[in-house]
């Protein structure tokens, strides 16, 4: 199990956001089973506690930038970004920015993609957090990670919403840098 964030005050957040996650089977294909964040994001209550719960273990850190992963990581990230008090870094999809960028492939638990992010985003030294909905197999976090230390920064942690588990994401990842709300 990663370290779980339910040393909360919000004691019921477990529990409302078990309730509201939607699991979409066989989406993106066969076997896989998506777990759908946005009936999250649609309720304005739920959303800013699920910021507050997933900054809450880095207040008191010196995150200089929250690194979001796109797609859902943008979402997530941005809010927790400014919660912290902290700049936000883009990862991408390759070839979607604009300026010299650093890219890292790495292999999905439906597929193989790369993450791409700024030369310039992040500057030695800075303390950089990793924000992402759903850890699954950890490649895609792992290949950020790689990026923030390419580009000379200090990776404090993963925060995530969610974590299969089973896939062994947060071994892959050390169980003691991730950060999750739930655990399935
Ligand atoms: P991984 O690299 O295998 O840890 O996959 C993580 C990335 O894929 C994240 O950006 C997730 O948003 C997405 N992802 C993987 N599996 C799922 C799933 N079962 N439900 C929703 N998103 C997923």
């Amino acid at each position: 199990m990663p370290l779980p964030v339910t040393s909360l005050t919000d004691t019921t957040l477990v529990s409302d956001l078990t309730a509201r996650l939607r699991d979409v089977p066989d989406f993106p294909k066969p076997g896989i089973t998506f777990k759908d964040i946005t009936p999250v994001l649609a309720d304005p209550r739920l959303f800013g506690r699920v910021v507050t719960a997933m900054s809450a273990p880095f207040r008191g850190q010196h995150v200089t930038k929250v690194v979001g992963v796109e797609a859902r990581g943008f979402i997530l990230g941005a809010p927790i970004a400014l919660a912290l008090n902290a700049g936000f870094v883009p990862a991408r999809k390759p070839g979607k920015l604009p300026h010299r960028s650093v890219v890292e492939r790495y292999s999905l638990e439906y597929g193989s993609d790369g993450v791409e992010m700024h030369e310039d985003a992040i500057l030695k030294g800075e303390r950089i957090l990793v924000v992402d909905d759903v850890l699954a197999t950890g490649g895609t976090a792992e290949a950020t990670a790689k990026l923030v230390s390419r580009l000379g920064g200090e990776l404090v942690g993963f925060s995530f919403l969610l974590s299969l588990d089973f896939l062994e994401g947060p071994t892959r990842l050390g169980r003691e840098r991730v950060t999750t709300l739930l655990s399935f």
